[in-house]
C-alpha cells in the first residue's frame, strides 16, 4: 500500500519552464524541497530557505515547513523575484528528483545487491536529523540520523524504525542560579515533514499490541530522509487511555513501565507496521538494545506465515537480526523486572508457544536464575547473529563485559567485533571548508568521502587559505555564542551593562577550546577545575591567553550532572576568570554544529574506557580543529602522535580519585607545553605553520576513517550482506 507513496511529493503537472513558472508551482516545489530531510545537508538549500526571510528562518528553529506557512504562494513568488530565487529552486528541485529517482548505479548496487530485494530495517529509538524535528536527546540519536543519511548517500536499501515524540527531549534553560530548569514544547505535527501512512480504507495505520492489561495501539507515520524512509511509531491515538496517549510523548520520560512500554511499541510495533507497509526485510539491525523485543515478533510472523516452530523461526530469524551495543556500563543497560515483561510480551509469548520461563531466559545470562531480571542487551545478544560495539576499545570491553554470556570461551572468541562510529559529513562539514575542499580535491570527492583518497589532496591546500578560512569560520562561532549569551542575559533579566557585556564576550584571536557533551558525571565537565588556579593563570596569560566555550544537558534526575552546569554556568560572575569561560544553554545539533565548526581544540575527558565511542571529535576533524582527548573511544584508535592531543596515556584507573587527579594532571601538562605555545607560535607571515600542519594531518588521517560512509560500508559488508544471506566477506569481524 504505503510503499507506492513515492519519495517525491506529486509534482504539480504545469510543465513550466523555470521563468513562467505560476506562483503556485514555485510554492509547491519549495514545499516539496521542505519535506524531504534531504534539504538538511545541502547548502544551497539551506542558503535559499534562509535567503526566503533570514530572521524568521532562526526564530522558527530553521524549519522550512514552519517558514514557507507563513508565505502565500504569491508572497513568496514576489520574495524569490527580489532575491532572484528562481533559478535555485528550480535547480535544487532538480537535484532532489535526480537524487531519489536516479537509476545510477550506487556503491551499494555494487557492493551489496543482495539487499535490493530485502532491505535492511533499523531499528533506534530516536533519530537526530536536524535541529527542527527534536526526536534526539544526543549522540546515539545523531548517530541513528547520520547512519540513515550516509545509507542515502550509498544507495543502501533501507528503512528506518522509530517512535515520534511530540515533545521530544526537553530545551534547556538556566535560573538566575544557573540551576538548570526543563521545558518540554509541543511539536506540531504538520509544522515537521511527516506524511500520515494509510491503510487500504484511506485512515491511517495504526497497529495494535495486546498486553495482559489490555491493548496498546500506534499510528504510523513516514519521514523522507533523502532516499531512506523513516516510519514512525505515535501512541496519542484514540483509543488508547489517555495516559498511553502520552506514551510517546517524550524521550527517556517516565519510569520503568514507561520504557518498557515504549519498547514495546518500537519493537513489536516496529516489525507489525513493516509487516502492513508489505515490507520484507533481509536483514534487523537492532541499534541499541531498546528495540530487541522485535526478533521475537519476527519470530511469531514467520511461525504464522511459513509454519515454522518457535525453534526453526529463532533460528532463522537470528540468522538475519544484527546488534549494535552502545553501553561500556552494566548499569546503563536496560533491564525489567519478570512482572512486567509477563505483562507486556505474554500475549506474543503465547502466540510464540513458548513457557515464561523460557522467555525470561532469553533475557537472561544464566536462564535459570530467578533472582536476575530481564536484560534488553541480553536479549539482543542472543537473538542476533552477529553483534558489535561501537570503537575498537569499546569492543574489548563489551567482549569481556559480557563473556559468562559464553563460558566455554576464550574472551577473544566472545562473539562481540566493533565497528567503529563515524559522522555524515555533509550534515557537518561547513560550507565555506566545502567549497575550500572542492577547490583542491578530486572531482566527486563527496561520493568518496570514505575512502582515504578522496581527503589526500588536503595536503596540497595552501596553509594559509586553509588557517584564514579556519577563522572565518571562528568568528561565525563566536557571533554566535555572544548572540545567544546575551539573549540569556536579557531573558533572566540581567542588567543592560551585563547584556552588553555579552555582546562583546570573546576574543577571535585567542586559542578558543570548546567543550560539548552531556553532563554526565563521567564526562568530568570540570576535571580542568580541579585546580582553579592554575586554570585562572591560564585563561587570563597577557600573552597567551586561553578561552573556553562550554554547553552540554543534565538528565533531569541527574542532579550532580545539574551542579556541575551551576558550577560552571556562574563561573561568568568571577573576574578572575575574565569572562573567558561561558556556557550556553540548551545544546543540540543546531549549537553543536556550530561549536565544531569554529574551536581551535575541542576538549574530551571521560573516564576511560567509559565513553563507548563519541562522535562530537570526528565532526570537528573534519573542519579544522584539534581533539584534546582522553584516550577513550573513538580517540583510542584514532590518535597518532601529530593529529591531536592526548590526555593521559591510555591506561584506565580503578580509582575514581587517582584517575581524576593523574588526568588533571596531564591535561594541564600538555595544555601548558604543547597546545599553547604551538597555538601561538607564528611564522614570519603571522601564520602558525606547525598548527596548520596538525590540522592537515587531522584530516587527511581521520576524516574518512571516522566518517559515516566508512561505517555504513562496514556494515554492509560485514554485517548486513552476510546476514541477508549473500557471500560472506567478513574480513576482520568476528
Ligand atoms: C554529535 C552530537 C552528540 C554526540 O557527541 P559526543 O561526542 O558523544 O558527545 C551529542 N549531541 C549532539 C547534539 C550532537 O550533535
Amino acid at each position: 500500500m504505503s510503499q507506492t507513496q513515492t519519495v517525491l511529493p506529486e509534482e504539480s503537472s504545469t510543465n513550466s519552464r523555470s521563468h513562467e513558472m505560476g506562483a503556485q508551482t514555485l510554492y509547491d516545489k519549495c514545499m516539496a524541497l521542505a519535506s524531504n530531510m534531504w534539504w538538511a545537508w545541502n547548502p544551497e538549500v539551506i542558503n535559499l530557505f534562509r535567503d526566503l526571510d533570514p530572521i524568521r528562518w532562526r526564530q522558527l528553529d530553521h524549519n522550512p515547513i514552519a517558514l514557507l506557512k507563513e508565505f502565500t504562494p504569491a508572497r513568496l513568488e514576489s520574495r524569490a523575484t527580489e532575491m532572484v530565487l528562481y533559478s535555485r529552486i528550480h535547480h535544487a528541485y532538480r537535484q532532489l528528483k535526480a537524487y531519489v529517482s536516479s537509476n545510477r548505479p550506487t556503491w551499494a548496487t555494487m557492493h551489496a545487491g543482495v539487499l535490493g530485494a530485502k532491505p535492511v530495517a533499523y531499528f533506534s529509538a530516536e533519530f537526530g536529523i536536524h535541529e527542527s524535528v527534536p526526536i534526539y536527546s544526543g549522540g546515539l540519536g545523531v548517530l541513528s540520523g547520520d547512519h540513515i543519511k550516509s545509507a542515502s548517500g550509498l544507495g543502501l536499501p533501507l528503512v528506518a524504525i522509530g517512535l515520534f515524540y511530540d515533545q521530544g527531549y526537553f530545551k534547556q534553560r538556566l535560573d538566575e542560579e544557573g540551576y538548570q530548569v526543563e521545558e518540554y514544547m509541543d511539536t506540531r505535527v504538520d509544522n515537521l515533514p511527516l506524511k500520515p501512512v494509510l491503510d487500504d480504507n484511506g485512515q491511517q495505520l495504526t497497529i495494535s499490541i495486546d498486553t495482559r492489561t489490555g491493548k496498546l495501539l500506534a499510528r504510523v507515520w513516514l519521514m523522507f530522509v533523502g532516499r531512506v524512509r523513516l516510519y514512525l511509531l505515535d501512541c496519542d491515538v484514540e483509543g488508547n487511555s489517555p495516559e498511553d496517549r502520552s506514551l510517546t510523548s517524550r524521550l527517556y520520560g517516565g519510569d520503568e513501565r514507561t520504557r518498557i512500554r515504549q519498547e514495546l511499541v518500537l519493537g513489536v510495533g516496529g516489525v507489525r507496521a513493516l509487516k502492513a507497509l508489505g515490507i520484507t526485510p533481509g536483514v534487523y539491525h537492532l541499534n541499541e538494545g531498546h528495540s530487541a523485543f522485535a526478533p521475537l515478533e519476527a519470530v511469531r510472523q514467520r511461525m504464522v506465515d511459513d509454519g515454522l516452530s518457535f525453534d526453526d523461526g529463532l533460528r532463522e530469524v537470528t540468522r538475519h537480526t544484527v546488534f549494535t551495543t552502545h553501553t561500556p556500563v552494566p548499569a546503563g543497560h536496560d533491564r525489567f523486572a519478570a512482572e512486567s515483561v509477563e505483562e507486556h510480551l505474554g500475549p506474543l509469548r503465547d502466540a510464540l508457544g513458548i513457557s515464561y520461563e523460557q522467555l525470561m531466559g532469553l533475557g537472561r545470562v544464566e536462564p535459570q536464575n530467578v533472582e536476575e531480571s530481564f536484560c534488553m542487551t541480553v536479549l539482543g545478544l542472543k537473538l542476533s547473529r552477529r553483534a558489535n560495539a561501537v570503537s575498537s576499545l569499546h569492543g574489548h570491553v563489551s567482549r569481556r563485559m559480557w563473556a559468562h554470556l559464553w563460558p566455554w570461551r576464550a574472551e577473544e572468541e566472545i562473539p562481540i567485533g566493533h565497528i567503529t562510529n563515524g559522522v555524515h559529513v555533509p550534515s557537518w562539514l561547513a560550507y565555506q571548508m566545502n567549497q575550500l575542499y572542492d577547490r583542491y580535491f578530486p572531482a566527486g570527492w563527496m561520493q568518496r568521502m570514505g575512502e582515504p583518497e578522496a581527503w589526500q589532496s588536503i595536503y596540497d591546500v595552501d596553509p594559509g587559505e586553509l588557517w584564514e578560512t579556519h577563522n572565518s569560520l571562528k568568528n561565525l562561532m563566536l557571533a554566535f555564542v555572544r548572540r545567544r549569551i546575551s539573549r540569556q542575559c536579557r531573558r533572566r533579566g540581567e542588567s543592560d551593562e551585563a547584556v552588553e557585556t555579552a555582546r562583546n564576550l570573546l576574543d577571535p584571536d585567542v586559542l578558543t577550546i570548546g567543550f560539548a557533551r552531556r553532563f554526565a558525571t563521567y564526562k568530568r565537565a570540570d576535571l580542568i577545575m580541579r585546580d582553579m588556579d592554575r586554570l585562572c593563570a591560564i585563561l587570563s596569560d597577557e600573552e597567551r591567553p586561553v578561552q573556553i566555550i562550554y554547553a552540554g544537558k543534565a538528565h533531569p534526575k541527574d542532579e550532580p550532572g545539574k551542579e556541575l552546569i551551576r558550577k560552571i554556568a556562574n563561573a561568568r560572575f568571577e573576574s578572575r576568570f575574565r569572562n573567558r569561560l561561558v556556557f550556553i544553554e540548551d545544546y543540540d545539533v543546531n549549537v553543536c554544529r556550530h561549536l565544531i565548526q569554529g574551536v581551535d581544540v575541542w576538549l574530551n575527558n571521560p573516564r576511560r574506557p567509559l565513553e563507548a565511542s563519541g562522535t562530537s571529535g570526528q565532526k570537528v576533524v573534519l573542519n579544522g580543529g584539534l581533539n584534546f582527548s582522553v584516550l577513550d573511544g573513538w580517540w583510542a584508535e584514532a590518535f597518532d602522535g601529530r593529529n591531536g592531543f592526548a590526555i593521559g596515556s591510555g591506561t584506565s584507573h580503578t580509582s575514581d580519585e587517582i584517575g581524576d587527579q593523574r588526568d588533571a594532571d596531564s591535561l594541564f601538562e600538555v595544555l601548558e607545553s604543547r597546545i599553547i605555545p604551538l597555538y601561538y607560535k607564528r611564522d614570519v607571515d603571522g601564520l602558525p605553520g606547525e598548527w596548520v600542519r596538525m590540522m592537515m594531518h587531522s584530516i587527511g588521517s581521520l576524516a574518512w576513517r571516522f566518517s559515516a560512509h566508512r561505517m555504513l560500508m562496514d556494515y554492509a559488508r560485514t554485517c548486513y550482506v552476510p546476514a541477508a544471506g549473500g557471500l560472506s566477506c567478513d574480513m576482520n569481524f568476528r
